[in-house]
């Protein structure tokens, strides 16, 4: 199957360093919607895994998560294309979790839905924690300089490591 997976904030929507609390801070990027789109239409599955360190910390809760998920999902369907599983991490740093990045326990969630292998799969992120992540499984690293992404790319990379503006020009590479 063609799957791509996305970290969320800062590749699908602007990230905050003061964490997304309300469906009203969750914005998406433009471009980022009509990219999923257009990989949905081309065959593409397109599914998400996000750290959600804020659920632990009580700054939101889970129906305002799920508020915002199925707004990227009307967003997503408004131009046609569809968005695969949405996982998430609710867990804090210090919870032991297996699920939050960089450890890969959403990535094997994903495959284990979809009951595919991750190797050379494309996970694209804007964190070095989504980088490790990818590695951790065999996946394809791919950092975008949207939200996080440019403080990433000041610091070493892991190797293999692709890189480019943003969602659209992953996707353009995807379907070129
Ligand atoms: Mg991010
Ligand atoms: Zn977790």
């Amino acid at each position: 199957m063609k799957l791509l997976i996305l970290d969320r904030d800062g590749v699908i929507n602007q990230d905050s360093d003061a964490y997304i609390k309300t469906l009203d801070e969750w914005i998406p990027i433009p471009s980022s919607i009509t990219a999923i789109a257009r990989l949905s239409q081309a065959g593409w599955t397109v599914a998400v895994a996000t750290n959600q360190s804020g659920i632990a910390r009580g700054y939101y809760d889970l129906a305002t998560l799920e508020s915002m998920h199925a707004r990227l999902r009307q967003l997503v369907a408004e131009q046609g294309g569809e968005v695969g599983l949405i996982v998430h991490c609710p867990h804090g740093p210090d919870d032991g979790c297996e699920c939050r990045k960089p450890k890969p326990g959403m990535l094997r969630q994903i495959a284990a839905h979809y009951a595919t292998d991750l190797a050379g799969i494309w996970f694209v992120g804007d964190t070095s924690g989504d980088l490790q992540a990818a590695l951790a499984v065999d996946c394809q690293p791919v950092l975008v300089k949207t939200g996080k992404g440019e403080r990433t790319l000041a610091k070493p990379l892991p190797p293999g490591t692709l890189v480019f503006d943003d969602l659209a020009a992953v996707a353009d590479q995807l379907l070129s």
